[in-house]
């Protein structure tokens, strides 16, 4: 049976020494639909990070230096590795002084999203070229596998699984010459089987449960906040503070609600 992000295998590698917000983007630059967020409103969030003394960083600084961090960190991570993260996002990030994950679907680089199983909602939108990744990766991008064709893991039998976990992480570091320590799954779902055979191959990896990582995390399982939640941007400035957890919870809650009926 699927479950989201509820497989719990023992034993756990540990997360986060403390409460770690990990934010997932999708494209930023137009805006006006669930994966697009303006640009507007991605400067405005880095602004209020800024402003609260919280420094945005690639998944694997936020795990490897959280404890020895001198303020607090967010790890910002973008999924599905589109263009305009290098037109629109990075300019913001670099000016900042930031970092990033990206999450390439290996296969589709210097094409598009348009994979099967993508919602008629979706808009069809440029990927990253390997070129793109490469600069980007001497730029001090960090890059992540998010399969090499954005197929559903989950429901996938477990060789065309390790396939996929494999060679997609031999693109990312032939491409970036950096090695490749972590996966976003598809759509975020996740059997216990699957979360075995991805910490064969990885590191850690990153879910789209609702709330903040911690301690008790485990590292194959990490859960991520959606940006377009933090609405208006001042929310990202206040991710560490009671009020936000509360109103997480909430929108966790009216999620489980929409999911429940739409099954989406
Ligand atoms: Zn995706």
């Amino acid at each position: 049976m699927l479950q989201e992000n509820t497989a719990r295998p023992a034993p756990l590698p540990l997360g986060p020494t403390r409460p770690l917000a990990i934010l997932t983007y999708h494209s930023v630059g137009v805006g006006g639909s669930p994966i697009r967020l303006s640009l507007a409103q991605f400067r405005q969030q880095v602004r209020a990070l800024q402003r609260a003394g919280i420094r945005g960083v690639s998944l694997g600084e936020a795990l490897d230096q959280q404890g020895r961090a001198a303020g607090r960190l967010v790890a910002l991570t973008f999924d599905d590795g589109f263009a305009d993260f290098a037109t629109a996002a990075w300019p913001v990030l670099r000016e900042a002084g930031f970092g990033a994950t990206v999450f390439l679907v290996t296969g589709r680089l210097g094409s598009d999203n348009a994979w099967p199983g993508q919602p008629r909602w979706a808009p069809r939108l440029p990927l990253l070229s390997r070129g793109e990744v490469r600069r980007l990766a001497r730029e001090g991008v960090e890059f992540g596998s998010h399969t090499v064709s954005h197929l559903c893991l989950a429901e996938a039998p477990p060789d065309v699984a390790a396939t996929e976990l494999a060679l997609s992480r031999q693109a990312i570091e032939a491409a970036t010459g950096a090695p490749c320590r972590f996966f976003a799954y598809p759509y975020g779902l996740v059997t216990p089987t699957l979360r075995l055979q991805v910490a064969e191959y990885y590191s850690a990896a990153v879910t789209t449960e609702l709330r903040l990582a911690g301690p008790a995390d485990d590292r194959y399982l990490l859960p991520r906040i959606d940006a377009p939640y933090l609405a208006p941007a001042w929310l990202a400035g206040a991710l560490y503070t009671p009020a936000v957890g509360a109103y997480l919870a909430l929108r966790r809650l009216g999620r489980g609600l929409r999911r429940a009926v739409l099954r989406d």
